[in-house]
């Protein structure tokens, strides 16, 4: 059977599929690694801007704690107050110096002892916090001042900004992390900034301290997402692209399968495969050439030559067989056409048609195209249909036949007695010629029972003045026989076998 052979021009859209499902679950995946690696960095940043926050929490604590300790002492002289201050800044982690104020006036520290320096409330963020880029002391070194007051008095004690870029750069190995207070942030290399904070491309968070006026942000350099899966992803990538593989295969084995008949006979039908054979009918007293059936022909290009009786069913099946039929009758049109000025009599053309084509009219066009071919009144179309799936009669069909004998088509039976056809049947549809089966020419002079079918077949078709064809005819004395028995066409090897168009054309126009 041929239907598994493909046509070339299909080949790139194979392809295509074939890459296609190669490719969708490698995309697919990629996009789910690529989320997923979204998703933990995501995490990972919050995680990490989370861990900076506990800890600069905590070492503003200890600063916290100075100055409540501290803040009772302001306005006291600093002479009196002086050693309380260094003692903070001794006892406690991360303080570096702690100083008094009154009326906004720093007049103690624990650095210089007395001092003078006006403070400024509106450079601590929430009166409270306050990140510089140095003092005089230590100019460009970050520090982070934490002011407590109350009254006239107050207390301010700071934190050296190198504790607060080493945390940042500590936890955030991989994170970019910023501590930012007011309009002053702070980065990794110990920095102080002003204005706003840079962008962080990828998984940015930031979180506010719920106890102290400074907020952390978190995140990644661009591009940081694609890296990360290149780190972590290789053997979930080769994954992938063996489940690719493996689909791209399945996807090219499951196209070749599913070419069904159906689809081999659409590209074939395009690409003009189906041919007509033409097979002689004679005239039985002159055995001249009176007619043709036009048989059909796959000319596969794998295959060569496919008998009809192998794709018919499916091309039945599938409702092809209408535009096979169709291309058919064009194909006669266009070969015989030309030489229909030189019939003398009407030449028989045979064409077989199926229940399919009385579903509708369409059948009736085609007819008239096939005739427009013709010289008027140089042939006779006859349509065989085949007695073993007759048609039901509706008003369709009935309209369909009337208008097809109203063009002056005629209609055969074809395969007479091989299945049920009724005298009303008959009637009913206007038949015109019986085909006799050539099961029972095969029995001439063998079968007592067949040639009394046959004998009463030949005597039905003359009752009702049907033409009648004798199909299979092989031998001269089936030919005798029919001859004698008032059979005027006849069809079969012994007269001359189904003919490529080139052949029967020459044959012809040698007769
Ligand atoms: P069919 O319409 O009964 O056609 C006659 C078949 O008998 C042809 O077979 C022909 O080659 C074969 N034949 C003719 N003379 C002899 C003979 O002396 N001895 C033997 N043994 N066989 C002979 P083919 O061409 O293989 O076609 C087979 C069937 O396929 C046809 O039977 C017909 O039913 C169907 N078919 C062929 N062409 C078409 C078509 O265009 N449309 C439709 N619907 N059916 C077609
Ligand atoms: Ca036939
Ligand atoms: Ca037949």
């Amino acid at each position: 059977m041929p239907l598994t052979a493909r046509h070339r021009r299909k080949r790139s859209s194979r392809l295509f599929v074939t890459l296609l499902c190669g490719l969708l679950p490698v995309a697919l995946g990629s996009v789910i690694l690529y989320m997923q690696a979204e998703r933990t960095l995501q995490q990972s940043a919050q995680h990490t801007a989370d861990e900076a926050l506990r800890q600069f929490e905590l070492m503003l604590d200890n600063t916290a704690q100075a100055a409540q300790v501290l803040l009772p002492l302001a306005g006291q002289t600093c002479n009196d107050v002086k050693l309380a201050l260094r003692e903070q800044v001794t006892r406690r982690p991360f303080v570096r110096s702690t100083n008094l104020v009154w009326d906004n006036n720093l007049y103690c520290s624990s650095l210089f002892g007395d001092y003078q320096e006006a403070v400024n409330p509106g450079d601590y963020n929430q009166g409270k916090l306050w990140l510089m880029n140095g003092n005089p002391v230590t100019p460009n070194t970050a520090l982070l001042v934490y002011r407590l007051s109350e009254g006239r008095g107050g207390a301010l004690t700071t934190l050296d900004g190198y504790h607060l870029s080493n945390i940042l750069r500590l936890i955030g190995r991989h994170t970019l992390l910023l501590l930012q207070v007011g309009k002053n942030w702070l980065s990794a290399d110990g920095k102080v900034h002003t204005g706003p904070l840079p962008a962080l491309p990828v998984a940015q968070n930031t979180l506010d301290s719920s106890r102290y006026a400074f907020s952390v942000s978190a995140g990644f350099p661009k591009g940081e997402t694609w890296r990360y899966m290149t780190d972590e992803y290789p053997p979930l990538f080769s994954l992938l692209i063996f489940f690719g593989a493996v689909s791209g295969a399945i996807g090219h084995v499951l196209q070749k399968r599913s070419t069904s008949p159906s689809h081999e006979m659409q590209r074939a039908l395009e690409a003009g495969e189906f041919i007509p054979y033409f097979q002689p009918v004679v005239h039985g007293d002159s055995q001249q050439w009176s007619g043709t059936e036009v048989l059909m022909r796959w000319n596969h290009p794998k295959e060569g030559l496919v008998r009809p009786d192998l794709f018919i069913p499916f091309a039945e099946h599938s409702g092809l067989i209408v535009p096979m039929t169709r291309g058919l009758m064009q194909q006669t049109a266009a070969l015989l056409g030309p030489l229909s000025p030189t019939f003398t009599a009407p030449f028989h053309i045979g064409i077989n048609i199926t229940a399919s084509h009385c579903q509708d009219l369409e059948l009736v066009e085609d007819c008239r195209i096939f005739l427009d071919a013709f010289v008027p009144g140089s042939v006779s179309l006859v349509l065989e249909l085949t007695e073993r799936e007759l048609i039901e009669p509706t008003d369709i069909t009935r309209q369909l036949f009337e208008q097809l004998h109203a063009m002056g088509v005629k209609i055969a039976i074809d395969d007479f007695g091989t299945g049920h056809s009724s005298l009303g049947y008959l009637r009913q549809f206007n038949v015109d010629f019986l085909k006799i089966d050539q099961s029972f020419v095969a029995m001439i002079g063998a079968d007592a029972l067949s040639r009394h079918i046959l004998d009463s077949i030949i005597e039905l078709s003359a009752k009702l003045d049907l033409g009648i064809v004798a199909e299979g005819v092989e031998t001269q004395a089936q030919c005798d026989y029919l001859r004698a028995h008032h059979v005027n066409f006849l069809q079969g090897y012994l007269f001359g076998k189904p003919m490529p168009a080139a052949d029967f054309i020459n044959a012809l126009s040698h007769r």
